[in-house]
C-alpha cells in the first residue's frame, strides 16, 4: 500500500523495546527504565502559567508560519547571551520541534543524488530522513578509541562534489561527545554549509558546548525546547537559516506545516526570557546521575565508549559479555528488569554497545544497575 521510501522506514529498536517493556509492566513485572531520551522532569511552572495565560488571551490561531516575531527575538536574545552572538530575529524560524525541523532543512536543501555528511554513531532519524528525502547519506564511523570524537579530517575526506551538507550533532546522542572549537572552526573553514543539531546544547557537565554561529554564518543551527525545558510534548523548537534561505523556506514551510501552535510559541518565549535558574539545578541532578552511572558500570567491567561531557546518555561497550548489544538489551529487559537501548540503532559502528539514558530518577538508576550486577554474576 504504501511507497517504496515509506516502506524502507524502520521503527527504532527502542521501540520495540519499550513495547515489550511495556507489555511486562502489564504482567505485573517491574521495570527500569533507562531506555527513553526524555527528561523526567516537565516544563518549569512560570512556563505552564504563560501556556494557559496565551490561551486566554486568545492565542489560539495560526500564526506566521516562520514563527510569532516576539519568540524570534527571544532565541535572538538567546544567542546574545549565551554565545555573544548577534542574530537577526528575521532567520529565526520556528519549527514544531528539532523533528519537523530536520525534515524542513532536508527537504528544502536536497537534490535526489545529494550526499550529506554525518558521524556515526548517529540520532537513528539522521540517516533515515536523508535518504527518505531523496538524498545519500555519507557516514564517517568515528574512532572508539578516540572516545567517538568528531574526526575533522575524515568528516572532510568525505565530502565528494555532490556533498551538499555536513551535519553534526554536539552533545551527541548517544556519546555524549561534545565538538570542540577546533572541529568547528575546521568544519565552518571549509565552506560547506554545515548543519548543526544543538538540542543538547546547555546540558553539559564542566565544558561548554559553542555553537556553529559563532564560527560561520553558512550554516543551519537546529534547537529547541524538549531537552533543557523539559518540554518535549509540547512540540517547540527552531532553525537558524541563512539570510537569503528565508523567503523560500517560508514557502515550503507554510504549504507543509502551517505554523506552530501559537499559545506554545508564547509558553517558549516565557521559557526563554523568563529564571533560568532551574537549568542549573536540574544539571546538577544529572550530573550526580552520570558521576553515579560511569562508576557503577565501571565496576560492572562495562567500558566507557567515551565519558559524557554532555546530553544525558552514556554508551557502555559491553563485548565483554560475548554478546552482541542487541542480545544484552533484550536479554536485560526479560532477565533483569531493565530497558536500555541497543548501540545498533545508531549505526552499525554501535553494535556492541548499549546505551543508558539517565533521564531517570537517581534511586530508580541504582536499582537498575543492581539489577544488572545480579543478572551478569547468573550470567
Ligand atoms: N535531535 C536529537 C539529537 C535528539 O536526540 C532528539 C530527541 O531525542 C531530537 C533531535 C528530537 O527533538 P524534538 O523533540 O525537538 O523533535
Amino acid at each position: 500500500m504504501q511507497s517504496r521510501r515509506a516502506g524502507k522506514i524502520k521503527p527504532f529498536i527502542a521501540m520495540e523495546l519499550l513495547a515489550r517493556a511495556g507489555e511486562l509492566e502489564a504482567s505485573g513485572r517491574d521495570i527500569v527504565h533507562m531506555e527513553l531520551g526524555e527528561p523526567d522532569q516537565s516544563a518549569p511552572g512560570h512556563v505552564v502559567k504563560a501556556a494557559f495565560q496565551a490561551i486566554k488571551e486568545g492565542y489560539t490561531t495560526y500564526t506566521p508560519t516562520e514563527g510569532i516575531h516576539e519568540l524570534r527575538r527571544a532565541v535572538s536574545g538567546h544567542y546574545a547571551r549565551e554565545y555573544d552572538v548577534e542574530l537577526d530575529p528575521d532567520r529565526v524560524f520556528i519549527t514544531m520541534g528539532v523533528s519537523p525541523a530536520l525534515f524542513l532543512v532536508f527537504s528544502f536543501l536536497l537534490n535526489p543524488g545529494d550526499e550529506v555528511v554525518i558521524h556515526e554513531p548517529y540520532y537513528p532519524p539522521y540517516p533515515k530522513c536523508i535518504s527518505y528525502l531523496g538524498g545519500r547519506v555519507r557516514s564517517v564511523k568515528l574512532d572508539r578509541t578516540d572516545g567517538f570524537a568528531i574526526d575533522l579530517e575524515r568528516m572532510l575526506a568525505s565530502v565528494t562534489g555532490r556533498t551538499k551538507a555536513i551535519l553534526i550533532n554536539s552533545p551527541s546522542n548517544p556519546t555524549g561527545m561534545i565538538a570542540d572549537r577546533e572541529v568547528l572552526t575546521g568544519l565552518a573553514d571549509s565552506g560547506i554549509t554545515i548543519i548543526s543539531d544543538e538540542i543538547y546544547h546547555r546540558i553539559t557537565y564542566g565544558v561548554k558546548a559553542a555553537s556553529i554561529l559563532e564560527f560561520t554564518d553558512n550554516c543551519w543551527v537546529l534547537n529547541g525546547f524538549s531537552k533543557v525545558y523539559g518540554m518535549t510534548g509540547w512540540r517547540l523548537g527552531w532553525v537558524i537559516c541563512p539570510r537569503d534561505a528565508l523567503d523560500q523556506l517560508k514557502a515550503v514551510h507554510q504549504n507543509f506545516f502551517l505554523s506552530a501552535n501559537a499559545f506554545v510559541q508564547k509558553a517558549g518565549e516565557a521559557a526563554l526570557t523568563g529564571p533560568q535558574d532551574f537549568v542549573s539545578d536540574r544539571l546538577e541532578i544529572y550530573n550526580q546521575r552520570r558521576i553515579y552511572l560511569i562508576e557503577s558500570l565501571a565496576k560492572l567491567g562495562w567500558r566507557l565508549g567515551s565519558e559524557p561531557q554532555g546530553a544525558f546518555y552514556l554508551l557502555a561497550d559491553i563485548s565483554s559479555t560475548g554478546l552482541d548489544g542487541l542480545t544484552v538489551s533484550r536479554r536485560l529487559l526479560e532477565e533483569a528488569g531493565v530497558a536500555v537501548t541497543p548501540g545498533l540503532d545508531f549505526g552499525e559502528l554501535a553494535g556492541d554497545f548499549i546505551r543508558f539514558s539517565y533521564a531517570t530518577d537517581l534511586e530508580r538508576i541504582k536499582v537498575g544497575v543492581a539489577r544488572i550486577r545480579r543478572w551478569l554474576e547468573r550470567f
